[in-house]
């Protein structure tokens, strides 16, 4: 069993408990479920192992006591926790289902179950049809039609996964199917291979010699829930996530073909199909046909040039104009992972980071990096233990201290700021001014009308500390939608300033997205891409980042964090003197 699903166990235990609240210490102990999910889904090292290991304790991970402990080894021996299949019997299942809507919490699925008798999404929304949630304590119309919107979404969304959820799928099968002899390529495609932020169905191409037998390796896959379907040259199947995977195992001479067919986009391949025919051929997943003969098919490359073109990137391949770029020989040189120098935004455990600056320093310089931006979060959002003004000093001389003694990266000493509901900072301008960077976010009042949000947002980038914007838009992927707000009013406002907007690269945020990372790269902006580390082993999330920078049509000039320290600085908004 993965810490992930673990983590999913108890994080549902504490909604359970929160739904029901039957038992005197009820909130104590959601508490302690929500600390120990959080701890156990980022813990380094799998659980299972340590379970399994007669010198380890479970008690060794941060917020999980004997009983939860007790809890963890249940789960990985039997697959089950006797404690919520025992309250799961008080209320029906499908109740649980409302929590996957943007803004339902525990409290809110508990008022509906005891006062509407709602126990699943279709009675929530009739309910909401009916115009009866907005009599409910602490409910009103505007929440109610934000209900209706929210089911709408995870209608829209259901079937999809995040990048990173893919991602790992794919790493993870590509290496099952490496340990098959004869096997020489698996890439996968799709959705994936065009970075984009969510993923549907996951494509694997392979190839190789005598994989006759490939088939039933494949569904010796560990995580494997259900077969769909098994030729000699697909199979198809789902996993424990529900996930669907379809792995073909193909010829090399259409590999470049089928690459490109299962790459998509659809829009593209209709546009590169009619640019076929126009030439008298047929283009198809098997090659670029003459009559009966092949003239391309083993490559991208061949196939591409045959038909008048370089290779596109995938990250392009949307039919949004890569075409007549790439025709005209104008198609960006998109940023590489390998460009970038630096990470501007990361957290440590002075708030909600795990690790000392010490410790994601030495993991920055790991990974060739010239220089760092420690943010810590400011006194608003308590949730995530920011730093008072006093606090906030504290770590500026912890992260200066940090910088003697590490030496050969930069260690700049920021903070993620929080632009409160009105539009101030969080921090007065005496305390700003000690910073070396100041990124500035919103994280609390996400619902603000669209024009209040606008005046807000652009009241926050006008504080003369203010140098980079964070996840502009907060939207999160697959579970809440962008801030409303005018994102043409506010990009100006911020390419006025000379305020860079930040992509950053967590893949539950991704934000900017593509699309507004385009609209930026059209008006000649430039962008950061940050990670949001709260640990190591996320600054590796800056691929996903770059991939959507990618998708905006980003080259490396337009991406800061790209230069190197003394540029980049140069670069940002002058500090007032
Ligand atoms: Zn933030």
């Amino acid at each position: 069993m993965e810490n992930r699903e673990i983590a999913a166990v108890f994080e549902e235990i504490a909604n359970v408990i929160r739904i029901l609240q039957d038992d005197p210490k009820w909130q104590f102990k959601a508490v302690a479920y929500e600390r120990a999910k959080r701890s156990i889904e980022s813990y380094p090292e799998r659980l299972e192992d340590i379970a399994r290991d007669p010198n380890r304790k479970l008690t060794e991970v941060p917020g999980v006591g004997a009983d939860l402990a007790g809890k963890i080894k249940e789960l990985i021996e039997t697959g089950k926790c006797q404690y919520l299949e025992e309250r799961l019997q008080k209320i029906p299942r499908s109740l649980l289902d409302l929590l996957q809507l943007q803004s339902v919490g525990p409290q809110k699925v508990r008022l509906f179950y005891q006062k509407l008798n709602i126990q699943n999404l279709d009675d929530l929304e009739a309910a909401a049809r009916a115009n009866k949630l907005r009599e409910l304590p602490g409910m009103s119309a505007k929440s109610e039609e934000n209900i209706l919107k929210a089911l709408e979404a995870l209608r829209k969304a259901s079937g999809r996964f995040r990048l990173d959820v893919a991602d790992k799928a794919a790493e993870e099968l590509s290496s099952h199917i490496r340990e098959f002899p004869g096997v020489e390529q698996v890439t996968p495609a799709g959705s994936l291979r065009r970075g984009r932020d969510t993923i549907g169905d996951l494509d694997l191409l392979v190839t190789g010699r005598q994989l006759e037998k490939l088939p039933d390796h494949l569904l010796k896959f560990p995580r494997l829930s259900q077969v769909l379907a098994k030729g000699a040259d697909k199979v198809s199947f789902k996993l424990a996530n529900s996930m669907q995977v379809d792995v073909r195992i193909l010829a090399p001479e259409s590999y470049g073909a089928a690459l490109m067919y299962f790459t998509g986009s659809k829009e593209h391949n209709v546009a590169l199909r009619e640019r076929a025919k126009k030439r008298g051929w047929k283009l198809s997943e098997y090659g670029l046909y003459e009559g009966d003969r092949v003239i391309a098919g083993r490559t991208e490359e061949d196939v591409y040039q045959k038909l008048g073109l370089p290779w596109i990137p995938p990250e392009l391949r949307e039919n949004t104009g890569e075409i007549e770029a790439a025709e005209a020989g104008q198609l960006p040189a998109l940023v590489e992972l390998s460009d970038i120098r630096g990470d501007l935004q990361m957290h440590t455990s002075a708030s909600d980071g795990h690790n000392s600056v010490e410790e994601m320093a030495a993991a920055a310089k790991r990974l060739g990096y010239r220089y760092i931006l420690i943010t810590d979060h400011s006194k608003a959002v308590t949730i995530a233990n920011g730093l008072d003004e006093k606090r906030a000093l504290e770590n500026i001389a912890r992260i200066r201290a940090a910088r003697k003694k590490v030496k050969g990266i930069e260690i700049w000493a920021g903070a993620e700021v929080d632009i409160l509901g009105d539009g101030s900072l969080d921090y007065p301008d005496d305390v700003l001014r000690q910073f070396d960077i100041v990124v500035a976010s919103v994280h609390s009042r996400m619902t603000q009308p669209g024009e209040e949000m606008t005046k807000r947002l652009i009241k926050g980038l006008r504080n003369p500390y203010v140098r980079i914007l964070g996840h502009p838009t907060g939207r999160y992927v697959l579970r809440r939608d962008p801030f409303q707000f005018d994102l043409d009013a506010v990009f100006n406002e911020a390419k006025k300033l000379g305020v860079i907007l930040e992509v950053n690269a967590s893949p539950e945020r991704l934000d900017l997205c593509d699309r507004h990372v385009k609209l930026v790269r059209d008006r000649g902006m430039k962008v950061i891409i940050s990670t949001d580390a709260h640990r190591p082993e996320h600054l590796a999330f800056m691929r996903y980042g770059v991939l959507t920078a990618r998708r905006g049509w980003m080259d490396k000039q337009h991406v800061l964090n790209t230069y190197p320290p003394e540029k980049l600085l140069a670069e940002l908004r002058p500090l007032p003197s």
